[in-house]
């Protein structure tokens, strides 16, 4: 049997009990190692870092908080080979998607602890300016915002095991919370093993960092008021998370981040020749194959002039048709698998709900797999369908598909193409491709209520964009609507979760006194 994989609570291991989930390898099949959290004393765990970790963290302040950011920082990157070879093994994915999550992880961890060092040994945030209450001027209000004092809960998807821990515990540690995550359990492994190299380190205060690694059964119940949960996942968790005594009577604070069917639009003056068409081509088939399309950030959408319907159906098949996909440690493979056989199996069903409306442009079933025994790996070549009459469409509007598929469909005006975007109900991001400033910076603030994240890619920018579905810290993530209604990110907006917003009320002599740092959120 292999090794159980401890967690982490109260500053210590924190070995769970029982055979636990075995975690796969879902190229090989090869079993890795299992996660169990049975017998783990969850209310002990949440006390304690609720009543010991969360005062250690907050006594120290901002800029020290801050400085220990850059130790994890230092910590991970002298583990970094480790990452890769379990990201590859446990994931699936390839060198380069692997770096997606655990480079990126480093990357924004290492901006919090920058913008962090600017807050000082402030006391609290001052949001915004004082407002003049009494007719003389002297009786104020100044909002400020303090770190809250409970836990924060961080609930995690499988597709970014290393990312989606530290771009959320990086706020959280900033702003004084101490942090349990719980990973998603089938890609567990990377997770576990930063939080065990981060607490081995020494670097936090104890308990101020724990991991609980398999079922997520009873957390939930030992959520108390001022505990903030930030959860990344489908809709059907979230909804069950939202309804929970927790948040329903508690009301603890829950982010969530969910599904979305991001859209990519080509504006309607652009050509098989303009650049703007070749910078869409180009990213729709990073989109579609960049950790095989299990990016919630993913474009799940195209939308096209009618007139290029054919011309864009054409070129993206030809370049899909390029793609190598199987085992990530053979160096030809350009995309690696799924993250499981279930979740193989789940896309497959997807792909089919989709096909009963749209043809099938490019079919990533029949793709040739290297290095790769398809009765076992988890791999699916990149899927391209095609919907000519999208307004009579509804699944392709409804379904996201977590796997490298999307839907080409046309448009007749500007106007009908914000309608199908808006189908989606809520999006974490919608990118625009064109010439046309006016057009493009237009069709952009058409967008920002159900996109959070507008992404624009313009000839002069083609080069340096940050990518559709690549989070930057600097900018905000999350979404309205179905995408979930979360926001995190966004530089130090991103604190805003894990504080609490006051309006103090004195005379303005008491306000100086506040020691309150004034920042942007
Ligand atoms: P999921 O099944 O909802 O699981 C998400 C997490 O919730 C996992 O850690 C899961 O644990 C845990 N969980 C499930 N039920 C729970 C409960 N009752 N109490 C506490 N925790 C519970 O989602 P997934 O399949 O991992 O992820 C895929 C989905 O996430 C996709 O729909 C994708 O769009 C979305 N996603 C969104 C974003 C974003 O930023 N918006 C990013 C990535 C993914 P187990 O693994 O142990 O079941």
């Amino acid at each position: 049997m292999t090794e159980l994989l401890d967690n982490y609570v109260c500053g210590r291991r924190a070995p769970g009990r029982g055979d636990g989930t075995t975690l796969y390898d879902p190229v090989t099949g090869a079993a890795l190692g299992r996660v169990s959290n049975e017998g783990v004393d969850l209310g002990s765990a949440f006390a304690y870092a609720r009543e010991t970790a969360g005062p250690a963290l907050r006594a120290l302040g901002y800029a020290r908080r801050a400085a220990m950011l850059g130790d994890v920082v230092k910590t991970l990157q002298a583990n970094r080979d480790a990452y890769f070879e379990i990201a590859i093994a446990n994931s699936g994915t390839t060198r380069g998607d692997s770096a997606i999550d655990i480079e990126g992880s480093i990357y924004t961890l290492g901006q919090y602890a920058r913008w962090g060092a600017s807050l000082g040994e402030a006391r609290a945030l001052a949001d915004g300016g004082r407002h003049k209450l009494a007719k003389d001027g002297v009786f104020q209000a100044q909002h400020v915002l303090v770190p809250a004092q409970g836990v924060a809960l961080l609930i995690n998807a499988f597709n970014f095991p290393a990312w989606g821990l530290w771009e959320k515990a990086a706020a959280a540690l900033l702003s004084g919370m101490p942090v349990i995550v719980k990973p998603a359990t089938v890609t567990a492994w990377l997770a576990q093993r930063m939080v065990a190299d981060v607490v081995e380190a020494g670097i936090l205060p104890e308990g101020a960092l724990s991991i609980l690694c398999g079922s997520g059964a009873g957390l939930l119940d030992q959520l108390r008021p001022f505990d903030v949960v930030s959860f990344t996942g489908s809709s059907a968790t979230a909804t069950e998370i939202g309804r929970h005594r927790a948040a329903t009577a508690g009301a603890v604070r829950v982010n969530v981040e969910a599904d979305s069917l991001n859209g990519a639009l080509l504006l309607p003056d652009e050509g098989v020749d303009s650049p703007a068409f070749g910078l869409l081509v180009r990213e729709v088939v990073r989109e579609m194959t960049i950790k095989s399309g299990q990016k919630c950030t993913a474009i799940r959408r195209i939308l096209v002039p009618e007139r290029l319907y054919r011309a864009t159906s054409d070129a993206l098949a030809a370049k899909l048709a390029s793609i190598t996909v199987g085992n990530p440690r053979n160096e030809k493979v350009r995309m690696g698998s799924l993250v499981s056989r279930a979740q193989l199996e789940r896309v497959t069903v997807g792909v089919a709900e989709l096909r009963s409306e749209a043809a099938c442009i490019h079919d990533g079933a029949a793709q040739v797999l290297v290095d790769a025994d398809p009765t076992v790996a988890a791999c699916l070549g990149p899927t391209l369908l095609g919907l000519a009459q999208p307004d009579r469409a509804d699944a392709v509007h409804r379904i996201e598909v977590f796997g490298p598929v999307a839907t080409l469909m046309p448009y007749r005006d500007v106007g009908h193409a914000l309608q199908l975007i808006r189908r989606g109900e809520g999006s974490l991001v919608t990118s625009l491709y064109g010439s046309d400033p006016r057009a493009l910076a237009s069709a952009a603030v058409e967008l920002a209520d159900s996109s959070g994240r507008v992404h624009v890619i313009s000839p002069s920018v083609g080069e340096t964009h940050t990518g559709h579905g690549n989070v930057m810290p600097q900018s905000l993530h999350g979404g309205p609507g179905r995408a979930g209604g979360g926001q995190e990110l966004g530089g130090l907006r991103a604190l805003g979760l894990y504080h609490q917003r006051a309006a103090v009320q004195a005379d303005g002599a008491v306000l100086d006194q506040l020691g309150a740092m004034p920042m942007t959120l």
